[in-house]
């Protein structure tokens, strides 16, 4: 088995993986920078940090001068939490890209990790390198904010929709009428305004939108009739204060009115499900929330993120039942290897292999999507050998599976000009 294990390693390091969720910096920005070190890279470790010790690292390294100040300051934190998953996930980076030969950092090694961040990065062409050679991307699937760009040539557009969500807010309705040049009087006119955005996007290549609304609220959202929603809306353009139950009915049925879209514009359904940020509340966050929306639009895909954890099982039957449901394991190497597995060893017994997207990144910097896609291979060749040892999968259908979750479904589902694998 090991031999299998090793030959569905192969055959991943050769694929062009579709990165199916990014927030991938852009090179512009990039090289922009002027300090890429190892404590201005900490990426997700960032909010162990700040769960460890009720503060962020530019307040635990404060009046530091030196980075061997600030590396006292961050080894108790270390020696506290480095069993966690986003810390493992530094270490793999270090480990893959810069040097770290043992495994863990300590008084004897960090600064070497460091220097070698600082010279590598620093590199020309070191940020095409690490996307195109290195992780061998075809494309990256980027969450854009409104009003921004991205660069074609690494990433493909889906376009983040929250503030979509709270046009009840002045300043927000403000910034949108600001930008497409109208005036936002009612429902009405706002629907218009999102539809002419969508569609600037579309034009522009975008392939889906994205709500990420799990973080500040629940997911459950319900159909609200247009005159009630027009009727609310036309309260606060007016200057009223809604309460947050009269809100959520406007964002409700702003919700409903985006799934529209996407079927008049053939456009993906992104929506963040599970894993929050620290304080989250995370009955807020569970995918079965979104059911009503899922069933009353069967022709839309819905591209469900974080495998809903820890919400996975659930959201594996919701995808079972629901033909409309792509299962997207963006994030959720790095948050757990061993949920990851277990997660992905019952997935496969549940739902067809084409409506299973194995990889998207989540972070920021690009060395640290090369850390992740070394955990999710390791997890997938263990999850595929474990089916075919135990549960009666082929090897054919395992190495299959391993074209389907990296590179086929994504181009499929997100309509990529790329190739198949
Ligand atoms: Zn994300």
């Amino acid at each position: 088995m090991q031999a299998l294990r090793e030959r569905l390693l192969q055959e991943m390091q050769a694929l062009r993986t579709v990165d199916c969720h990014s927030h991938t910096m852009l090179r512009r920005d990039y090289e922009a920078l002027t300090d890429r070190s190892f404590f201005s890279m900490m990426t997700y470790f960032e909010r162990e940090i700040a769960g460890a010790t009720g503060m962020g690292s530019a307040q635990l390294y404060e009046g530091c001068t030196t980075d061997a100040e600030r590396w006292e300051r961050l080894k108790p934190v270390l020696l506290r939490t480095r069993n966690e998953s986003y810390w493992r996930h530094n270490i793999v980076v270090y480990q893959q890209l810069f040097g770290l030969e043992d495994g863990e950092l300590s008084d004897g090694n960090w600064a070497v990790v460091n220097d070698c961040i600082r010279e590598r990065t620093a590199q020309p062409g070191w940020y095409e390198h690490v996307t195109n050679e290195v992780c061998g991307l075809q494309t990256q699937i980027r969450n854009v904010p409104w009003f921004e760009d991205w660069e074609p040539e690494y990433f493909t557009c889906v376009l983040r929709m929250e503030e979509a969500l709270e046009q009840t807010n002045r300043a927000n309705r403000e910034r949108l009428e600001q930008h497409m040049d109208v005036s936002i009087g009612d429902l009405a006119s706002l629907k218009a305004t999102l539809v002419a955005l969508i569609e600037e996007y579309q034009t522009m290549g975008s392939v889906g939108i994205k709500l990420a609304h799990a973080y500040r609220r629940t997911l459950s959202s319900d159909p609200v009739p247009e005159a009630d929603a027009a009727g609310l809306f036309a309260q606060a353009v007016a200057g009223e204060s809604l309460t947050w139950p009269e809100r959520k009915a406007v964002e409700d049925h702003i919700i409903f009115f985006l799934a529209e879209c996407c079927v008049e514009m053939g456009q993906v359904f992104q929506i963040h499900t599970g894993v929050q940020g620290n304080w989250g509340h995370v009955p807020d966050s569970d995918p079965l929330l979104l059911l009503p929306l899922v069933h009353a639009f069967r022709q839309v895909k819905f591209d469900l993120f974080h495998a809903g954890y820890p919400y996975s099982r659930e959201l594996g039957m919701m995808a079972k039942h629901s033909p409309n449901v792509w299962l997207n394991m963006a994030w959720m190497y790095v948050i757990t290897m061993e949920g990851s597995r277990q997660t992905l060893n019952e997935w496969i017994d549940l739902v067809p292999g084409d409506r299973l997207l194995g990889f998207g990144s989540d972070v920021g910097w690009p060395e640290f999507i090369y850390g992740h896609l070394v955990m999710a291979r390791s997890c997938i060749a263990d999850v595929l050998v474990t089916k075919v040892e135990r549960d009666f999968l082929s090897e054919e259908a395992a190495l299959s599976l391993v074209h389907q979750m990296l590179t086929d479904n994504a181009v499929a589902l997100y309509g990529l000009a790329g190739e198949k694998s």
